[in-house]
């Protein structure tokens, strides 16, 4: 859930306000992080579904062929709305901010996920974010719950207030560094600090925690096994890191429908991987590997 166009412009640094600078890249991709994840687990092999909206417009157009290239299915839930999708990027080195206009996404409501119901009930395991409505994904959660579905969680963009359901709705929480400082008011700068962060987050109601920390991998916190594991990431040249996350998130979710017998900490250590080959080459969802070209033992 929550898909966008992504207009990505590179700078060596950020206008001030008033002022006009120029940039020496500018391209426009796919993005929006359900579709992200979506597309990662699919290009893995998985049977993938998204529930989401575009504007009924040129971007709108172009994501419906972006989903078929990478063969998700859309389904019943699927409907085009008059409104555009916007999203912009400005990468500073191989740092960025990020905005995003929310668009069609912000229209996806519990009339959708009723007409979805046979997707989201069936399913093997559920991805929600935030960037559709919270009411929404929550609901989204609770009816995947209900029908013991396994829910993954990713709360982002990330909200100080996020409901408390969250945490319990949520077999597993996913975040990255900054969602885990918006969520607990607590610096999380190595992994350390990401287990305490982790171990908060456990006491709200999640069954297991990660916390995602760039080129230092995963720290994973669960009910079963309070103690934080560091699950490290294999040393990269780091190109490009937007996505990365996304990325992970998406390999995880494969790893949990199609291998549940794997340890959590192995299918982290196979996340890992896949998100850590997707930052060696620029681009969000194009640098997404398919599965015919990573190492077979991940499979
Ligand atoms: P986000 O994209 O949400 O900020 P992270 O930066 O924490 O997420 O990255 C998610 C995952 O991607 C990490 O846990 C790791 O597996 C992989 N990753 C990110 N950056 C690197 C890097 N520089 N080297 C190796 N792996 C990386």
């Amino acid at each position: 859930m929550g898909i966008c166009s992504l207009e990505s412009v590179c700078t060596t640094r950020l206008p001030k306000a008033g002022e006009t600078i120029i940039g020496h890249k500018f391209f426009i991709g796919f993005g929006g992080k359900g579709a992200n994840q979506c597309v990662q687990a699919a290009r893995l092999g998985a049977k993938t579904s998204m529930i989401c909206k575009v504007g009924k417009d040129s971007f709108g157009n172009e994501y419906t062929e972006n989903f078929k290239r990478n063969e998700i299915s859309t389904g019943k839930a699927f409907l085009n709305i008059i409104s555009p999708i916007i999203f912009k990027e400005t990468i500073i080195g191989i740092r960025n901010v990020i905005v995003i206009v929310p668009g069609a996404n912000l229209l996806v409501d519990s009339e959708d996920l009723k007409r979805a119901a046979d997707v989201i009930c069936k399913a093997k395991v559920i991805v929600c974010q935030l960037e559709i409505t919270p009411a929404t994904s929550l609901e989204a959660l609770k009816m995947a719950h209900a029908s013991g579905v396994k829910t993954l969680f990713n709360p982002a963009p990330a909200q100080a207030d996020l409901h408390p359901q969250f945490y319990t709705l949520s077999d597993i929480f996913c975040c990255n560094e900054t969602e885990a400082e918006i969520l607990t008011g607590l610096p999380v700068g190595n992994p350390e600090d990401a287990g305490k962060v982790g171990s908060i987050l456990l006491e709200r109601g999640c069954k297991l925690v990660i916390v995602t920390l760039g080129a230092e991998g995963c720290v994973m916190i669960s009910k079963e096994d309070p103690v934080p594991k560091h699950v490290p990431a294999g040393k990269v040249k780091a190109m490009d890191t937007t996505g990365a996350g996304d990325s992970f998130v998406g390999a995880l979710a494969f790893y949990l429908a199609y291998y549940p017998n794997l340890s959590m900490e192995e299918m982290i250590r196979k996340s890992n991987f896949i998100a850590s080959v997707s930052v060696q080459t620029p681009g969000t969802q194009s640098s997404y590997p398919y599965r015919k070209d990573l190492p077979q033992d991940l499979f």
